[in-house]
C-alpha cells in the first residue's frame, strides 16, 4: 500500500521527458553516472545499469566539447538497448558554449542542470545565465537550478553578508549560508521566468552535506515556492555513513511532504557498484511506505538464541533471490512489489512476525527442535526441516507469486 505523506507539499508538475516530477506524481528516483561522458560505451552501459536497477532519471556530466558531442551518441546507443530513461545534462562554467556549439546535445537531453554559482563570474554571469535559459526555451527543456554550498555564488553571499551586517541583530554564519542558498535558488528561478522560461519547466535543489542544514534549507525553500524540489545530501560519503546521513535527512523532509525527486549521493567503494545509490533510494521510499519497488525481507537481528549463521544466510539468500527475480516478476505480474517476507531466528518473535508477512519463516533457535514453520498470509502451511530449507522456501515464494499476483494483460 503506497501512501502519500500527510500534507505532502503541492508543487507544480514539471515533465522531464515522459516522467512527471512534482504535483501528485510519485517521488522520482534519480542517479548520476561516474563514467567519463566522452566514453560513449562505458557511459551508455552505466546509464542502462542504473535504469535497470530502477533509476527513473539519470544525470551525466557534460564538461567538454567531446562530452557534448558524445551525448546524442549515448542516447542512440541506449535506444538500441531499449533503454528510454531520460538523461539530464550537468553543466558548469562552459554550459552555454557547449550547448550552443552542440545543439544535438541539447536535443538529446531531457533536462539541463545548471548551477547558479558556476554559470560565470561578474557581468558575464548574467549574460551566460540568459544564454542557458534561452537554449532551454528554444529546445523546450526543463531546467534544474541546482545550488550547491561548495560552489555558492560568492557575489550573492557577499551581498547577503553586507545586508546582515546592517541588521540590529545579525544572523550567525550558518543562518547566512542557509539564507544565501535559498536566495540563490529563488532569485535564479525568478530571473529564468523573467527571461521566458515557464514556471513549470523549473526544478530547484539546494544541496549541502550537513543533515540539519539540508532540512532547514528545504523547509524554507518549500515554504517560499511551489517549484518541484530535487532532494539530496551532497557528498554524503561512503558506506554506512553515506546511507545513514542521506536517510536521516531525506526521511525527515519526505515525511513532511517535501521532495519530488531524490538522489542518494554515495561514494562507491573502488570499483564498487554504482547501482547501490538507486537501491538505497528505493529502500528509503519503500520503507517509508511512499512507493513500492521490490518485496522487502524483514529479518530479526539475531541474538544469543541464534548461534549458527543459518538464519543470516537464509535472510540474505531470500533478499538476493527476490531482487534477481524482480525484473521478470515486475513485467509479468501485477502488484508483486507489495509482497512482504519475514525470516526470523527463533520462536520468540518468529511466528508472530511471520504471520504479519505475506510469507514468513521461523527458523529454529539454539536448543529448539530443528524445524522451521512457514506461514503464508498468516496461516501455518508447512514445516520445513533438513538441509534444503532455502531451496524449498524459494519454491514457496515462486508458487505464492504465481497464484497471488495476476498476470499482466500485455504479458
Ligand atoms: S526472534 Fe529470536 S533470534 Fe531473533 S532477535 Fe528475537 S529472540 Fe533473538
Amino acid at each position: 500500500m503506497v501512501r502519500v505523506p500527510r500534507g505532502r507539499r503541492t508543487s507544480r508538475l514539471a515533465m522531464v521527458g515522459k516522467v512527471g516530477v512534482g504535483a501528485a506524481a510519485p517521488i522520482v528516483i534519480q542517479s548520476m553516472t561516474n563514467t567519463d561522458t566522452e566514453d560513449v560505451f562505458a557511459t551508455s552501459m552505466q546509464v542502462a545499469q542504473l535504469a535497470r536497477a530502477g533509476s527513473e532519471l539519470v544525470r551525466i556530466t557534460v564538461n567538454t566539447r567531446e562530452a557534448a558531442a558524445a551525448v546524442p551518441k549515448i542516447r542512440d546507443r541506449l535506444a538500441q538497448m531499449n533503454v528510454d530513461v531520460p538523461l539530464i545534462g550537468d553543466f558548469h562554467f562552459n554550459g552555454h558554449k557547449l550547448l550552443t556549439e552542440h545543439p544535438a546535445c541539447a536535443e538529446a537531453l531531457a533536462k539541463l542542470r545548471i548551477n547558479p554559482g558556476n554559470v560565470g563570474k561578474g557581468a558575464r554571469r548574467d549574460e551566460q545565465f540568459a544564454q542557458l535559459i534561452e537554449i532551454a526555451c528554444r529546445f523546450d527543456k526543463p531546467i534544474r537550478i541546482g545550488v550547491n554550498w561548495g560552489s555558492l555564488d560568492q557575489s550573492l553571499l557577499a551581498r547577503i553578508m553586507d545586508e546582515n551586517a546592517l541588521r540590529a541583530e545579525p544572523k550567525d554564519a550558518t543562518e547566512i549560508m542557509r539564507e544565501a542558498m535559498v536566495t540563490s535558488a529563488l532569485e535564479s528561478a525568478a530571473r529564468a521566468e523573467e527571461l521566458g522560461l515557464a514556471g513549470n519547466r523549473i526544478v530547484l535543489s539546494c544541496k549541502v552535506s550537513g543533515v540539519q542544514d539540508l532540512i532547514a534549507i528545504y523547509r524554507e525553500l518549500a515554504g517560499r515556492c511551489d517549484y518541484p524540489l530535487h532532494l539530496g545530501l551532497t557528498e554524503a560519503g561512503m558506506g554506512s555513513k553515506g546511507i545513514v546521513a542521506s536517510t536521516a535527512a531525506l526521511g525527515v523532509l519526505l515525511q513532511e511532504g517535501i521532495g519530488d525527486t531524490i538522489r542518494v549521493s554515495l561514494t562507491p567503494e573502488p570499483n564498487g557498484d554504482r547501482t547501490r545509490e538507486v537501491i538505497v533510494a528505493q529502500e528509503i521510499l519503500q520503507t517509508m511506505g511512499l512507493r513500492a519497488f521490490t518485496p522487502l525481507v524483514a529479518a530479526c537481528p539475531g541474538c544469543g538464541r541464534t548461534t549458527s549463521t543459518v538464519f543470516q544466510e537464509l535472510a540474505q539468500d531470500i533478499q538476493n533471490y527476490v531482487r534477481e527475480r524482480m525484473p521478470e516478476w515486475r513485467l509479468a505480474r501485477v502488484g508483486v512489489e507489495n509482497m512482504t517476507l519475514a525470516v526470523m531466528g527463533c520462536v520468540v518473535n518468529g511466528p508472530g512476525e511471520s504471520k504479519h508477512a505475506s510469507i514468513g519463516i521461523s527458523l529454529p533457535g539454539t536448543g529448539e527442535a530443528p524445524v522451521a514453520p512457514v506461514y503464508v498470509d498468516g496461516e501455518r502451511v508447512v514445516t520445513l526441516r533438513g538441509d534444503n530449507i532455502a531451496a524449498e522456501f524459494r519454491q514457496i515464494v515462486d508458487d505464492y507469486v504465481a497464484r497471488t499476483y495476476p498476470e499482466r494483460a500485455s504479458h
